[in-house]
């Protein structure tokens, strides 16, 4: 549905944030990984028409957006990181307004669309408020909210869960989980637990390039019998950097300890460890991580 073809973009600065991107993307939730600074956020505005590649097409559903780029925002959610919130205006307006813009005329049809809506993302209750006295998981319902008016075929979804408490991000994947019923959804995060909770299909972006693509499942797998773990000190970090393939280094249970790649079993005091895509997000990009 989504065809991402040969897309390239460098900053004036000489940043090269897309180097020759290719993707294709299906109906459903799909997670776009990668490391802060990966170009996930100059993939998503291109993608939405919001800034312009070197080179390169993006088809959806045999429109090319860059040739159509209305078409796109019309078909188009945006949830983008920052979402401009109007501080002193209610998410009750704030939605009439955009429906407005997204063309439902009538007044009487626009107060139930944006009632409904506000049902939906749990937020009715809270109609009246300024959105600048929303909490961060309430902005976050909001943003969906307005993403979903017009009912999209494509939702951009950017880096949603950061700075969300655990019960204001699991309410957030449920209502998540349900647009990618009907949609593409694409989900670029570097929370390897967003893409585990909700995503059917996945790539690992980094440097500007697309790393691995495939199911979360299948791509963890890759690593079966390969990823091992032992409670070190921590000031010997950069002794088994040295001599190991490491992919991270964490507590747990008050212990340090790395986890490891290795095609032999590593030596002692390592044991395996199960399947993890943390490990293969890790291994895919090639940068232990501190977790
Ligand atoms: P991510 O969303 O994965 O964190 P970004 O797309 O925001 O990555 O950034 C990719 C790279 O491009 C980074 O090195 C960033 O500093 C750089 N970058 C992003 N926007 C601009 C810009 N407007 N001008 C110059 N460099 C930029």
């Amino acid at each position: 549905m989504l065809s991402i073809s040969d897309l390239n973009k460098t900053y004036p600065n000489g940043t090269q944030a897309l180097n020759n991107v290719n993707l294709e993307i299906g109906k459903g939730m799909f997670g776009l990984l990668g490391p802060n600074g990966a170009g996930k956020s100059t993939l998503m505005r291109t993608i939405a028409t919001l800034q312009n590649a070197d080179t390169g097409t993006v088809v959806f559903d045999g429109i090319d957006v860059f040739d159509a780029p209305d078409e796109q925002r019309r078909i188009l959610g945006d949830l983008p990181q920052d979402f401009g919130v109007y501080p002193k205006v209610s998410a009750e307006m704030m939605l009439n307004h955009i429906a407005k813009i997204k063309g439902i005329q009538s007044k009487g049809d626009r107060a139930s669309y944006v009632s409904d809506l506000l049902n939906k993302v749990n937020l009715y209750k809270f109609r009246k408020r300024n959105l600048g006295d929303y909490s961060g998981g309430m902005r976050q319902r909001f943003g969906i909210a307005q993403a979903l008016i017009g009912n999209p075929k494509l939702i951009i979804v950017d880096e949603p869960t950061a700075g969300l408490d655990p019960l204001e991000r699991n309410r957030f994947h449920n209502l998540l989980s349900e647009l990618g019923e009907d949609a593409v959804v694409i989900l670029s995060t570097h929370i390897v637990d967003d893409v585990v909770n909700l995503c059917t299909n996945m790539a690992v972006f980094n440097e500007g390039s697309v790393v691995v693509q495939g199911h979360p499942q299948e791509l963890s797998n890759t690593l079966n019998g390969k990823v091992y773990r032992k409670k070190i000190r921590k000031e010997d970090t950069e002794k088994y950097q040295l001599e190991y393939t490491v992919l991270s280094t964490y507590l747990r249970s008050g212990n340090f300890n790395v986890n490891v790649y290795s095609d032999a079993h590593p030596g002692e005091g390592f044991e395996p460890v199960a399947n993890d895509l943390e490990d293969f997000y890790f291994y895919s990009i090639n940068q232990p991580q501190t977790v």
